[in-house]
C-alpha cells in the first residue's frame, strides 16, 4: 500500500496528515520539537497555560470539515467558545472601538467616529464579501500549478481591483483615520503590510463577520491536541523529536526521509510543512532542484517577525477584552519601519491576549495568563542581537502596559518569558526569523507562491504558510485541502 510522510506538525501539516489518513493512505507525521503545533506550541509554567501563537480562531467550518470527512464529530474532540467582542481596538487618543459581530452595535460605534462612514462601511463590507467569495471560497483551496490557472483568475481579480493595497481599498470607502486603521490592520495577522499587501486580504473582515471569532476551550493547544487525536484515532503515526535532515531523491522522486539521528522513513510521497525556504535549502540542498529553488526563494520578500512576551499574573484584569489591539502613536510610519526598517522603532503597536476572559481555566483561580506581541523587522532587515534587545524591549512593553492598560502589572508578575525573531529562526527553523513565511504580496501569491506540488520532483508537496494560499490558520488549513487533493489523486 502507498504511504506518505508529512514533515512538521503545524496546523498545515496536521490538517494534511488527517486528510491523507482519512483517505486511507497510511501517513507518518514527523515533528522536530517535543510537542506538535508549530507556531501553536504550548508552554505550561507554574499553573499558567500559554498558547505561543495563534489565538484568533476564524472559519470554524474549515476545522470542522476535517472531523466530518473522517466520520467524526468535532465536539467530541474540542469545543470552540465564541469571543465577544471580536477585538477591542484602542488608540493613544483615548478612543476605543469594540469590534463586534452585531451590525447595529458596530454601526453605532462607527457613528461616534464619523457618521458619514456608516454608509462607507456598508459598501466596504459588501466589497469585502465579494472578495471573500472569490479569494477564499472559490480560489483559497485550489492549487495554482500553472500560469493558466492564474490567467483564469485574472479577470475577477482585476474587477476586484486586487492591485490596490488593503489600506487603499479601505480608504475608498472610509474617511476617518481611526476607522481606516480598524478595517485595515487585519492583514498584519497573516504577515501582510496593509500598505503593500493586495486588497484581497480585506476578505478577512468578511470571513470574521460570516463565521465569527472563536477560542478553543483549554486554549489553542486543545485544538492542536484534538487534531492530533483525530489523526492517531484514524491510525496515523506521529513521531516527535524527529528532525528531518535530508530528503533522499532518486530519479527525481523522493523515496526516503532521513532524520538527523539517522533514522529513515520510506515514502511514496512526501509533504513538507517545514519552512519553505529551508525545505529546499537544507533538506534538498544536495540536489540541483533544491539549490535552484532555494536561490529563487531567497530573493523573495519575507514577512515581518514578532516579539512575543508571555506573562502570568497573580491577579486578573477584568477591564480587558480577550483580544486588544493597542495602536501606538504612528500607523503607516511604524508599519514601514517594521517591514523595511533596519532597527527597532522607538514606539510600537501591540496585540494583547487575555485568554482567561473567555476561559479562566488557563490559570489557577484568581490568576491570569497573558501574552503581548509587537511586530518587528525580520533578521534579514534588522540583524539585531536579540539576547541584548529582547530584555530591553520587554521592559519598555511592560512599562507601557502598566501605564495604560494594566495598572500594577509588575507587582503582580509571577512568571514571564520572551520569544524573539532569533527564536523563530532557531526553534522553528524559520528563514530570517519570519513569523509568517513569504510575504503575501500580489506578486508572491497564488501561482507566484511556491506551488503545492513541486514541478520537478513529482512526489514532493508543500503545505502550510509558505505555499498557496498562505499564512494564518484558515490559510494553512486551506493549503492542506489543496495539497491533499493533489496527493490523493496522484497516489490513487
Ligand atoms: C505569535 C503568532 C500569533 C499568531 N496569531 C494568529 C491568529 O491569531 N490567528 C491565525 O489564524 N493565525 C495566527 N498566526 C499565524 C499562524 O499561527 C501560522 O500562519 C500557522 O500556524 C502556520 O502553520 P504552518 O502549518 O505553516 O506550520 P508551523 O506552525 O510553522 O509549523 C511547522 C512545523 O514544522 C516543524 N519543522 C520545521 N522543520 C522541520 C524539520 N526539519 N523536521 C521536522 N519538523 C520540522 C516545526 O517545528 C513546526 O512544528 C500567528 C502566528 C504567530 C507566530
Amino acid at each position: 500500500m502507498k504511504k506518505t510522510v508529512v514533515i512538521g506538525a503545524g496546523f498545515g501539516g496536521l490538517a494534511l496528515a488527517i486528510r491523507l489518513q482519512a483517505a486511507g493512505i497510511p501517513t507518518v507525521l514527523l515533528e522536530q520539537r517535543d510537542k506538535p503545533g508549530g507556531r501553536a506550541y504550548v508552554w505550561h509554567d507554574q499553573g499558567f497555560t500559554f498558547d505561543a501563537g495563534p489565538t484568533v480562531i476564524t472559519d470554524p467550518t474549515a476545522l470542522e470539515a476535517l472531523f466530518t470527512l473522517a466520520g467524526r464529530r468535532m465536539e467530541d474532540y474540542v469545543r470552540l467558545l465564541p469571543v465577544k467582542p471580536f477585538y477591542r481596538l484602542c488608540w493613544e487618543s483615548g478612543k476605543t472601538l469594540d469590534y463586534a459581530n452585531d451590525t447595529a452595535e458596530l454601526e453605532a460605534q462607527i457613528t461616534q467616529f464619523n457618521p458619514r462612514d456608516v454608509e462607507g462601511y456598508r459598501r466596504f463590507l459588501a466589497y469585502s464579501q465579494a472578495v471573500f467569495q472569490e479569494g477564499y471560497l472559490r480560489l483559497g483551496s485550489v492549487p495554482f500549478l500553472s500560469f493558466r490557472d492564474m490567467l483564469r483568475a485574472g479577470p475577477q481579480l482585476l474587477k476586484l481591483q486586487a492591485w490596490q493595497s488593503v489600506y487603499q481599498s479601505v480608504s475608498r470607502f472610509i474617511e476617518d483615520e481611526h476607522l481606516r486603521q480598524a478595517f485595515s490592520f487585519h492583514s498584519l495577522l497573516v504577515g501582510g503590510n496593509p500598505f503593500t499587501t493586495s486588497s484581497i486580504y480585506t476578505l478577512i473582515h468578511a470571513l470574521e463577520r460570516e463565521w465569527g471569532v472563536w477560542f478553543p476551550e483549554g486554549g489553542t493547544g486543545a485544538l492542536v491536541n484534538g487534531m492530533v487525536k483525530l489523526f492517531t484515532d484514524l491510525g496515523g503515526e506521529m513521531v516527535l523529536n524527529a528532525r528531518v535532515e535530508e530528503l533522499v531523491v532518486t530519479d527525481n522522486r523522493v523515496n526516503q526521509v532521513r532524520l538527523a539521528d539517522g533514522r529513515t522513513f520510506d515514502a511514496d510521497a512526501v509533504a513538507s510543512n517545514a519552512d519553505v525556504v529551508n525545505t529546499y535549502k537544507k533538506l534538498l540542498g544536495h540536489h540541483p532542484v533544491g539549490q535552484k529553488r532555494a536561490a529563487t526563494l531567497e530573493r523573495k520578500s519575507m514577512s515581518n517577525s514578532l516579539f512575543v512576551l508571555y506573562f502570568g499574573l497573580n491577579q486578573s484584569h477584568p477591564q480587558l477584552a480577550h483580544h486588544t489591539i493597542c495602536f501606538g502613536p504612528r500607523y503607516r510610519e511604524l508599519i514601514d519601519d517594521i517591514f523595511t526598517g533596519s532597527a527597532l522603532a522607538d514606539d510600537f503597536s501591540l496585540y494583547l491576549h487575555s485568554p482567561c476572559v473567555t476561559d479562566p481555566s488557563l490559570a489557577s483561580p484568581g490568576s491570569a495568563s497573558f501574552y503581548v506581541l509587537a511586530p518587528v523587522p525580520h533578521l534579514g532587515n534588522a540583524p539585531l542581537d536579540w539576547a541584548q534587545e529582547g530584555p530591553k524591549l520587554r521592559d519598555r512593553i511592560f512599562d507601557y502596559l502598566e501605564e495604560r492598560y494594566m495598572p500594577g502589572l509588575r507587582s503582580q508578575l509571577v512568571t514571564q518569558r520572551i520569544f524573539t525573531p532569533a527564536d523563530f529562526h532557531d526553534t522553528l527553523d524559520a528563514h530570517l526569523g519570519s513569523a509568517f513565511s513569504i510575504e503575501p504580496l500580489l506578486t508572491q501569491s497564488a501561482w507566484f507562491r511556491p506551488h503545492n506540488r513541486d514541478s520537478d520532483i513529482a512526489n514532493l508537496y508543500l503545505v502550510g504558510a509558505g505555499t498557496h494560499p498562505g499564512a494564518g490558520i484558515p490559510g494553512v488549513v486551506a493549503s492542506a485541502k489543496a495539497t491533499a487533493s493533489l496527493m490523493i489523486e496522484d497516489l490513487q
